[in-house]
């Protein structure tokens, strides 16, 4: 069973590699930005918690994100493993997912960096907004986007280094073109 995160900036092309790597090896996609969406979409306390949070580039509480995680990570449904999309965001989530695999007697596998040019960044996403049916999503607006950036680099960029220390770091460089991508993750992971 593997137990993957996929790092990068907003744009970097995390939840587009966690997908091909569900679809191709059977590994969980668990993106928290996915599922905060789908709790605001259904309207729940949840959701509404989160909502303005999301909408204007913030992140969530940590015990929101760190609660949604160690329950679905334990859910049976997860055999082949799993991909973390969009979390631990924060040395605070990383401590804590330590602490949720440590408890399971389990650990991380790897942690694969997508590494892209923070100039690339924007266009990718005004692109992905554009080519969103039914509507871009609230967060992908100029504001909130470099919100978004500056969190990115104020608050998950230091996993990089949280992680290299630990001997699971893997980067990869995320301006390759999709499919390049894809076949140096797998190379790297033995795939
Ligand atoms: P992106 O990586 O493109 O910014 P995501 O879908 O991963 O988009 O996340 C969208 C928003 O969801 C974030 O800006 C934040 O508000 C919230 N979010 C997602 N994951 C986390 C997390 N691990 N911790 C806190 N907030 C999160």
């Amino acid at each position: 069973m593997k137990k993957l995160i996929f790092l990068g900036p907003p744009g970097a092309g995390k939840g587009t590699q966690a997908q091909r790597f569900q679809e191709r090896y059977g590994l969980v996609q668990l993106s928290t930005g996915d599922m905060l969406r789908a709790a605001i979409n259904a309207g729940s306390d949840l959701g509404n918690k989160v909502k303005d949070i999301m909408a204007r580039g913030d992140l969530v509480p940590d015990d929101v994100v760190v609660g949604i995680i160690a329950e679905r990570i334990a859910q049976p449904d997860i055999k082949a493993g799993y991909i973390l999309d969009g979390f631990p965001r924060n040395v605070a989530q990383a401590e804590a997912l330590d602490e949720m695999l440590c408890s399971r007697n389990d650990r991380l596998d790897a942690v694969i960096e997508l590494r892209v040019d923070k100039g690339a960044l924007l266009g990718r996403i005004e692109t992905r907004a554009a080519a969103t049916v039914g509507g871009a999503r609230e967060d992908d607006n100029a504001e909130a986007l470099s919100k978004r950036l500056e969190v990115y680099n104020a608050q998950t960029a230091p996993l990089v280094e949280y992680y290299g220390h630990r001997g699971v770091l893997k980067t990869v460089d995320g301006m390759q073109d999709i499919d390049q991508v894809t076949h140096q993750i797998e190379t790297l992971l033995e795939l």
